[in-house]
């Protein structure tokens, strides 16, 4: 069993320095195994977002440290941080599975990706460059790419550190300073890796970190001034809201990260244990709490009764637990509020015809357990086949032609992700092409890496996280025009 960590970082983290709340207020951080609080933390409000952002501008202002150091002398401050990453791995990974819930093998591998996501953009800090162009007249016309500048990050709580390092890594490979708030469920991680940047070597102000709620320190941030860009992941209603700071404050440019209710296509002729296996993990990874998970399973008739018994079985074997101990598949959801959220989805599944056929209940008496749940006989017009549940909800549809589902899968507002399993080339990228959203999954699900970009189309927002189109959200192009006496 993983050791219980020591929660040494409880504050806000501004100038390379830890220090509190001008207010002076905390807020409880709880263990959602047994909803027992285990830190307070400051609480960051508009005063602090403002103190945040003067350190981030200070640090971006021309002449500085960070503005005049060479690309590739930033890449190596990351290539740092990753290394410290990996050296602290088990420690965070620790914090982050008291913090969060998520078991500590599952921790390990999200620290793990951390470090990929880091080292990946930290090879980007010297290649990013602009273009000489060909322009009409008597001018030499090149373009550069430069850093936005003091960037305001706003993030969720299921993969608290890997979404932290998914907006960290473009933004410091383009060359801009931060502002983060994490969310309030879980703020430990990034708290403990503020540390690390100072240790590697960060200029003071290029990293600051306001942890605090949403409707006090995250709208500071996203309305402040001096705040250039807003990267944003989170729910679709406070997406919206987002765009309303933008626009009420000084129209900094937004990318949107939010939710998802992506469909896992399964073709007659997949191979049905590969294609349960998939959709399990498609579902149940981070126990459903995951904005791209596969949520309406379709499959096709040929295979529905066979596939719905299979995926039975294998729901009802994940191992449910303390997510500290070796073998557990299966924690607590985040908090009570989700956990009320996800029961109330789950209640209105059967009498609106769908057939429970395993879970659907709490796991146990304390923390925010939901079992392993599957509902055969969803139809599109149900709530569960319709509303982001966020929670270990398998909904299992039918459907007879490729037709008919790819317009079944479309009819959504949502457009975040999606699959398909089949051995047929030519359903698959048929459907690959017809289906809207920013990621198509075939024969895998899940398939998400630093060098490939990520994002949704429609109502699950726009801009993208990792690959190189992450990075064009933190740069503008500034074009410069040279007369010349004579084109040659
Ligand atoms: P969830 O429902 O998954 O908690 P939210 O969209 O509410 O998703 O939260 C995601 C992040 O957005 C969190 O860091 C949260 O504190 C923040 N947030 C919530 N409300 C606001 C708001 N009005 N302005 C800015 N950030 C917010």
């Amino acid at each position: 069993m993983a050791q219980i960590p020591d929660i040494k970082y409880t504050k806000l983290f501004i100038n390379n320095e830890f220090v509190d709340a001008v207010s002076k207020k905390t807020f409880p951080v709880e263990n959602p195994a047994n909803g027992e609080t285990v830190a307070y933390i400051a609480e960051g409000d508009k005063a602090d977002v403002d103190r945040a952002v003067t350190a981030a501008k200070a640090a971006f202002a021309r002449g500085s440290k960070w503005r005049s150091m060479d690309a590739s002398a930033r890449g190596m401050l990351m290539h740092k941080l990753a290394d410290l990453l990996m050296r602290d791995i088990k420690e965070l990974a620790a914090l982050e599975t008291l913090d969060n819930g998520k078991p500590y093998t599952e921790s390990l591998i999200d620290i793990q990706c951390s470090v990929y996501v880091f080292r990946y953009f930290a090879g980007y800090c010297d290649k990013i460059h602009g273009n000489t162009i060909p322009s009409d007249g008597n001018y030499f016309a090149l373009t550069r790419k430069e850093p936005v500048g003091v960037v305001g990050q706003v993030i969720p709580w299921n993969y608290p550190l890997l979404m932290l390092t998914w907006k960290w890594g473009p933004a410091l490979a383009a060359g801009c300073t931060i502002v983060l708030k994490p969310a309030e469920q879980t703020p430990l991680t990034a708290l403990a890796t503020a540390a690390l940047t100072k240790e590697a070597g960060f200029p003071p102000g290029v990293i600051n970190i306001i942890p605090g709620y949403g409707p006090t320190a995250g709208a500071a941030l996203c309305s402040h001034p001096d705040v250039r860009k807003v990267a944003f992941t989170g729910s679709t209603d406070i997406g919206h809201k987002i765009m309303e700071y933008s626009a009420a404050s000084n129209l900094k440019s937004v990318s949107l990260e939010l939710g998802g209710k992506s469909p896992l296509v399964i073709m007659n002729d997949a191979d049905i244990d590969e294609a349960v296996e998939i959709a399990f993990n498609a579902i149940f990874a981070n126990h459903g709490q995951n904005c791209c998970a596969g949520s309406r399973t379709f499959v096709q008739s040929g295979i529905y009764d066979e596939f719905v018994k299979k995926a039975t079985i294998k729901a009802k074997a994940r191992k449910i637990g303390n997510p500290f101990e070796e073998g557990v598949e299966h924690g607590p959801l985040i908090d009570k509020l989700q956990f009320e959220k996800v029961l109330r989805m789950i209640d209105s599944g059967r009498p609106q015809g769908a057939k429970l056929e395993t879970g659907g209940k709490q796991w146990g008496s304390t923390g925010y357990y939901v079992e392993p749940t599957v509902f055969s006989n969803v139809t599109d017009e149900m709530t569960i086949a319709k509303e982001e549940i966020f929670g270990p909800v398998q909904s299992i549809l039918k459907f007879d032609t490729l037709e008919e589902v790819i317009e079944r899968a479309n009819n959504t507002p949502y457009g975040l992700a999606s699959g398909i399993i089949t051995k047929n080339i030519n359903d698959a990228m048929t459907y690959a092409q017809a289906i809207e959203a920013g990621s198509v999954w075939i024969n895998c699900y899940d398939a998400i890496t630093p060098q490939t970009p990520f994002g949704g189309y429609k109502k699950s927002g726009f801009g993208r996280d990792l690959g190189e189109d992450s990075l064009k959200d933190y740069l503008v192009t500034k074009t410069i025009s040279i007369k010349v006496p004579t084109k040659n």
